[in-house]
């Protein structure tokens, strides 16, 4: 009775420097929260039992052919740099070929590591849960990300300001858990070879054919660069955007306290310790410029001519913002039905945006109302919407199915901070029905389907969740 997995661990196989073996820490009673069937299957993983898969995703049961570890990296944070970070409450299993592409298997609040600093290693329920639904979400709106495998109740309560609460383990699964913070580690250590390790391991996984810094910063910068415009399509802060948060990979990944905008703004703030605004909704693009540069940085040392490639590579970190902005031009086109937008088509999405602001209109609502009327009674104010709208019926007049366009591009359903709330509360208190059901509904986020409209409202007054947190 197990659980089985065909393993081909290759970031075990780099040097000792990279990483640290070490087990995941038992928990007292595994029970499994949520198992994400479909993506199991997706990756060969066979549990003969739930009580095998609590075991094997709570760290009690290391399935065979896996290799525990925890990875080693640094990070700016916040701006200021770590020199050494680490995977403090994560540990990866290892790696598997199954369902076509490499892909690391982690779980998450598996107990401390050397990583661990003041830590405890744990994670307890309500960030566990949150993860596993936001970026099962993003995943179903298209967006490259993490996944989630399985979230498995510890049996064990964590510390947290709030209390003792809950504990959780969360399965992570991801393209790899390389960072920039990565080549950041062994760049600040002047460590060369490392870092050349590092790179020939990356270029392989993630951008083939890569050989010199100049190629692996241009893969890494267009597909950050979607993936940022791609956020900013449909609403979403991801809170944390330091530089161990940003995969080399393009995926989103570390959902603490990330969340989709209700009402827009542009300097939106959920997170509880971005104080300054950092990673505010509209700094988004900017901070992952930031990011790129210090990418850019740890990859100079593997330059043959160090003079020549700092501004190779300056050039390549200063098209970013371009490139963003030709995706953000696609992406909002197509948000008001214009299959090829043109600049003055951007100007049009970005009215409707400043509007949007000064009415306090809901993001994900107002877009999707665009196609079937319903937009306007988002605003304050309805008639600063039909001052916009005119212009824009003239514009997409001309367009083959703008409906059928924005129907498609404008997701029903995002997960709301409010009802994240909501599934996490009931399953602190044993309550598991609201986690299936957002979950469910979550799977099909551009469908409108009557028995989850009630997840397509906005918050009410009184249910506003303004402030997320870490949870860590
Ligand atoms: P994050 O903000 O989740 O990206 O984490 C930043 C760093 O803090 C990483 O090195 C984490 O491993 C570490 N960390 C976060 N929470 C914990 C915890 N509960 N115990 C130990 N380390 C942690
Ligand atoms: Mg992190």
């Amino acid at each position: 009775m197990s659980v089985r997995i065909a393993f081909d661990n290759s970031y075990a196989r780099l040097p000792e420097q990279f990483h640290t073996r070490i087990n995941p820490a038992p928990v007292r009673a595994p029970a499994l929260v949520k198992l994400n069937a479909a993506l199991a299957v997706e990756l060969g993983v066979a549990a003969d039992s739930d009580e095998d898969a609590a075991r094997a995703f709570s760290g009690n049961a290391v399935p065979d052919g896996a290799e525990p570890l925890a990875q080693v990296y640094a990070g700016h944070q916040f701006g200021g740099f770590s020199p050494q970070l680490g995977d403090g409450r994560a540990n990866l299993l290892g790696e598997t070929l199954e369902g076509g592409r490499r892909r690391d298997i982690q779980l998450k609040g598996s107990g401390p590591t050397p990583y661990s600093r003041m830590g405890d290693g744990r994670a307890w329920l309500g960030p566990v849960l949150r993860e596993y639904a936001v970026s099962e979400a993003m995943h179903a709106l298209g967006v490259p990300t993490t996944r989630a495998l399985a979230a498995v109740a510890t049996g064990e309560t964590v510390r947290r300001e709030a209390g003792a609460l809950p504990g959780a383990v969360l399965t992570r699964v991801a393209a790899s858990h390389i960072r920039v913070g990565t080549f950041e580690y062994f760049a600040a250590r002047r460590d060369a070879e490392s870092l050349r390790i590092l790179f020939a391991h990356a270029a392989a996984r993630h951008c083939p054919g890569a050989e010199t810094p100049e190629e692996m910063l241009e893969a890494v910068a267009a597909r950050q660069a979607e993936l940022v415009a791609t956020w900013m399509s449909i609403g979403f802060i991801h809170g944390v955007m330091n530089t161990d948060n940003t995969a080399i990979s393009g995926e989103t990944i570390d959902y603490g306290p990330c969340a989709f905008m209700d009402a827009y703004h542009p300097d939106r703030v959920f997170s509880s310790i971005d104080t300054g605004g950092r990673y505010a909704y509209a700094s988004q693009p900017g901070a992952l410029v930031w990011n790129l540069a210090r990418f850019a940085e740890s990859l100079l040392p593997l330059a043959a001519d160090p003079a020549a490639a700092a501004r190779r590579l300056s050039s390549i970190v200063a098209d970013v913002p371009e490139a963003m902005r030709a995706h953000w031009r696609r992406l909002f086109g197509r948000k008001i039905g214009i299959a090829e937008a043109t600049e003055e088509d951007a100007a049009l999405a970005a009215g409707l945006l400043e509007r949007m602001a000064a009415g306090r209109a809901d993001f994900t609502r107002t877009f999707r109302g665009l196609a079937d009327g319903s937009a306007r009674a988002e605003f304050d104010d309805p008639s600063a919407f039909d001052g916009w709208a005119e212009g824009w019926r003239a514009r997409i007049a001309s367009e083959s199915d703008p409906q059928e366009l924005m129907r498609r591009s404008n997701p029903a359903l995002i997960p709301r901070n409010h009802q994240i709330e909501r599934m996490i509360r009931a399953a602190a208190a044993g309550d598991m029905a609201p986690l299936d059901r957002l979950v469910d509904a979550l799977a099909a986020p551009f469908e409108e389907s009557a028995p989850s409209a009630d997840l397509a409202l906005a918050p009410k007054p009184d249910e506003i969740v303004a402030r997320t947190f870490c949870g860590t």
